[in-house]
């Protein structure tokens, strides 16, 4: 399969520099993309609030965030399933806002979607064969059979797939199968919205183990959006943590582990149980509890949008909304007024006299 950025004899890749700029050529360059929908009453909400990021070739980004952050939302706009209300999405440099028609279809095979569910998203009336066959058929590309038979070797089925039906695979199957769909176009992104929280926890690694593979031996760029950071981990260069619609940290995997700078980021790590050291004693964190839960998105807080549930949370938190601004090194970026004093802050209580009242 010609991928550009794979590696020769499908080796892993040796390191390479991440993307810390757009003056570097970004594959896929997303600018302030913002999601307005409306309620069931008719409330006005944003569901993804000025989003900008970039993905290198052969990069991995993982985006995380808990249920209604806006993570499903942004996937579905990069693909244009879902509408954005304004901001860019360049593939290439190539507008995929501003096209339509022919010039859409043609661009939009260059990102391809792999889906939380692997029971819903494969039509169960047809077989495999013409599942992963379909993107050739409706793209006119010949050697359609050579060709998904060479899919199922890369996902590790077997070729005798091609005749049976989705109802007779397991999930994790299902996802390979989903999975060889979605590499079919030979896509330049592939976007993957939770693509193992619909599976045993032990099928989960076996999925993750096939994607680093795939990665490994074709060179993918992929969006991995998870609800889930120790999933996240696995797979993902850098890592975009989002709140209520918004990119409150973005950071290289390693720094963003090491020393996150958004409280928010600090909390979700803290929920990840630690392996025990060589000789077996468990390691401990502190586990930072969250106040709350998610603000209605109808009516945002004020100022940061997290300081109704934020740990460490002062005044100026409930009146300036804080940008997601560069922090340390390696490119990590953080949307938090105390960023220069995260995680250490995190360790101790806020001074009373400077906390906010809730
Ligand atoms: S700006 Fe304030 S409320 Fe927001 S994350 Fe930082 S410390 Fe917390």
């Amino acid at each position: 399969m010609p991928y550009p950025h794979a590696a020769a004899g499908g080796a892993v890749r040796p390191h390479r520099p991440l993307l810390e700029s757009r003056t570097v050529t970004a594959l896929l360059d997303v600018q302030d993309l913002v999601k307005d929908y409306r309620d069931a009453a008719g409330a006005p909400l944003r569901a993804v609030d000025g989003v900008s990021f970039t993905l290198a070739p052969g990069e991995v980004l993982g985006i995380v965030g808990e249920s209604g952050c806006g993570k499903s939302t942004l996937g579905r706009m990069l693909m244009r399933l879902v509408e954005p209300t304004s901001g860019r999405i360049l593939v290439d440099g190539s507008d995929l806002t501003k096209l339509g028609g022919r010039a859409l279809k043609r661009e939009r095979r260059q990102l391809q979607m792999v889906f939380q569910d692997p029971y819903g998203s494969l039509n169960p009336r047809h077989k495999v064969g013409t599942i992963i066959g379909e993107p050739l058929v409706i793209h006119g590309i010949p050697n359609r059979r050579e060709r998904v038979a060479e899919l199922l070797d890369l996902v590790g089925l077997p070729r005798e797939a091609v005749d049976r039906y989705p109802h007779e695979f397991s999930g994790g199957q299902r996802q390979r199968i989903a999975i060889a769909r979605a590499l079919a176009l030979e896509p330049k992104v592939i976007i993957a919205d939770e693509p193992v929280s619909a599976l045993d926890v032990s099928i989960q690694s076996q999925i993750i183990n096939l994607i680093t593979d795939l990665r490994a031996r074709l060179g993918l760029s992929m969006i991995f959006i998870s609800h889930d950071l120790s999933v996240i981990r696995h797979v993902s260069d850098r890592i975009g943590v989002m709140y209520l619609g918004r990119m409150v940290e973005i950071a290289p995997t390693a720094a963003l582990f090491a020393a996150p700078r958004h409280p928010y980021t600090g909390a979700l790590l803290s929920a990840i149980p630690r392996p025990p050291s060589r000789d077996g004693t468990p390691q401990r964190t502190r586990r930072i509890f969250l106040k709350g839960e998610l603000p209605d998105p109808t009516n945002p807080p004020p100022g940061c949008v997290f300081h109704t549930r934020c740990p460490v949370a002062v005044e100026r938190c409930r009146e300036i909304v804080p940008r997601l601004d560069p922090i340390g090194a390696d490119g990590q970026r953080a949307a938090c007024l105390r960023a220069d004093e995260m995680p250490g802050i995190l360790d101790a209580p806020t001074r009373p006299e400077t906390a906010v009242a809730t």
